[in-house]
């Protein structure tokens, strides 16, 4: 039996000793970064701040393993990813032990979601390689699906591993190396994937890992003549940066940015049902999922029975220790996310929205962390800032609508179009769902599928993760006349 003393790791046991290029580990030869806990703002880790000179070496590494990589089979390079994920199964705990580390995931949520995610995205992909019409006769032309060459694929903290599944895995199944650049708050997986992909047989080269700040590492990969493409997923701001950064070089640019999520709740809904998944939706992983449902429309004559309900079941939403078994939600990642979270919270409350759960500022008893209260507002304004503005945390507003079009009006107007939730009758729903503008819709609280293309429309991004779309996302078309 395991508790919460003896899963933190030692003094030490996170630390990254180097950046993974060709192969091996290949010391930091200039400054360190430190990686602290939102806990208590311990240091966990010590991680190389990489330099543009690393991002050279490892895309040296990269080109340098592409022509053998690229001419393998799909399905040999299949079989190598299905080996990557019972490598990745069988460092399930250290894996989520690292991210509840970095992140304050609650250690059971780290197990399950957290590492268990890229073990079942992995396989799905792996099991792509087959499917894929990797060559296609249309007509006199043979058109033939190639790698696009080497990938730099930057990625966010809230999801560390996942993130960076979704981008390598079809990444090399499709034959491409890659140059990936962590997350700097949370690249303690990092090592641990470049070793099980080791174990898995992927050749040296064929995945490199270069640590570092996104201003630095991040800009050298975006604007580096022997990166072919750059997919990065992070926030908005950062994406547009980044979509001008590659047009110097002509690179292929995938973009999974930030959501907004509505949750529309219709009439003939079952109540009960959508107040339990909204709450599980939008507060999973304290809130910072860019599909998080953030906006629940609800029918304005129903309002107030909703918010009772919602009030009712966020009871069951405690905050705590991270390392304890049984924490619903623990920190936000950190300290600066405390900041952000906390300051829209403040603002909702100064514009006089109707506060009716949770609420700025420490959670008592958890002062010296990065701890915040799952907050819902109700009767909110629509056009709201804490109704517009992505805030990536616990915080949900309830929005009154009067007539379906209208809330069709208001799911639709934000800048995003991440995800979209509907609850209703099932012809009914699915009828409001092809109005809504997002990449992905959940019906009835449908579960999310590693098979199904996963991307943003608007400022949500360009492209698709996962699925046969998430592989053809990085293969280059070439046609053949005969
Ligand atoms: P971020 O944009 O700050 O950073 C993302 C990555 O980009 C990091 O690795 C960072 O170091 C790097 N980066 C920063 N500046 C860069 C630059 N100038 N050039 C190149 N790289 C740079 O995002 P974040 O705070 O880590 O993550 C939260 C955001 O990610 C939220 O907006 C969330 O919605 C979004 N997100 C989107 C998806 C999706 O699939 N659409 C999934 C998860 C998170």
């Amino acid at each position: 039996m395991t508790n919460a003393l003896t899963l933190v790791p030692a003094p030490h046991e996170l630390d990254i000793a180097g950046h993974w290029i060709g192969g091996a580990t290949a010391p930091g030869d200039g400054p360190t970064m430190e990686v602290v806990s939102p806990v208590d703002g311990a240091v966990v880790a010590t991680v190389p701040r990489g330099s543009a000179a690393d991002v050279d070496r490892a895309v040296a590494a990269a080109r340098a393993a592409l022509p053998a990589w690229s001419s393998t089979s799909p399905a040999d390079r299949g079989a190598v990813l299905h080996r990557l994920a019972g490598e990745l199964e069988t460092r399930r705990e250290r894996i989520a032990r690292a991210i509840t580390a970095e992140i304050g995931a609650p250690i059971a949520l780290a197990r399950a979601a957290h590492a268990g995610f890229p073990v079942a995205v992995t396989e799905a992909v792996a099991s792509l390689a087959g499917t894929i019409a990797w060559t296609e006769e249309i007509g006199n032309s043979l058109v033939v699906r190639e790698p696009v060459g080497v990938v730099g694929a930057l990625t966010p903290w809230n999801f560390p591993l996942q993130q960076v599944i979704t981008k390598i895995a079809p990444a090399l199944l499709a034959g491409n190396t890659v140059v990936l650049k962590p997350a700097e708050t949370a690249p303690l997986t990092a090592p641990i994937l470049a070793e099980a992909a080791a174990a898995a047989g992927l050749p040296a080269g064929a995945l490199n890992i270069v640590h570092g700040v996104g201003a630095v590492v991040g800009e050298a990969i975006t604007t580096h003549a022997g990166i072919d493409m750059v997919s990065f997923t992070g926030s908005t701001a950062v994406g547009k940066r980044v979509a001008v950064a590659a047009s110097d070089t002509v690179k292929r640019v995938a973009l999974e940015l930030g959501g907004k999520t509505a949750n529309l709740v219709l009439p003939d809904a079952d109540l009960e049902h959508a107040v339990a998944e909204t709450l599980a939706y939008s507060w999973t992983n304290s809130g910072q999922a860019c599909g998080a449902w953030t906006r629940l429309l609800v029918p304005a004559d129903r309002h107030d029975e909703i918010v009772a309900a919602l009030v009712d079941a966020a009871q069951a939403y405690t905050v705590g220790d991270p390392w304890d078994e049984t924490t619903r939600l623990g920190p936000l990642a950190s300290e600066a996310q405390w900041e952000r979270v906390n300051a829209y919270i403040e603002r909702g409350v100064a514009a006089g929205l109707d506060l009716v759960h949770g609420g700025p500022g420490r959670v008592p008893g958890l002062e010296r962390g990065a701890f915040i209260r799952p907050t819902i507002f109700a009767n909110v304004d629509p056009r709201s800032v804490v109704a517009q503005e992505e805030i990536f945390g616990p915080v949900l507003s309830v929005i009154p609508y009067h007539s379906e079009d209208e809330a069709v009006a208001i799911a639709n107007g934000t800048i995003y179009g991440l995800g979209a939730a509907v609850f209703g009758e099932r012809d009914h729903a699915l009828a409001v769902a092809g109005r809504l503008e997002a990449g992905q819709v959940y019906v009835n609280g449908g579960r999310f599928n590693p098979l199904a293309p996963f991307g943003g429309t608007k400022q949500s991004g360009t492209g698709r993760e996962m699925g046969v779309a998430g592989v053809e996302e990085f293969t280059e078309l070439k046609a053949i006349q005969l």
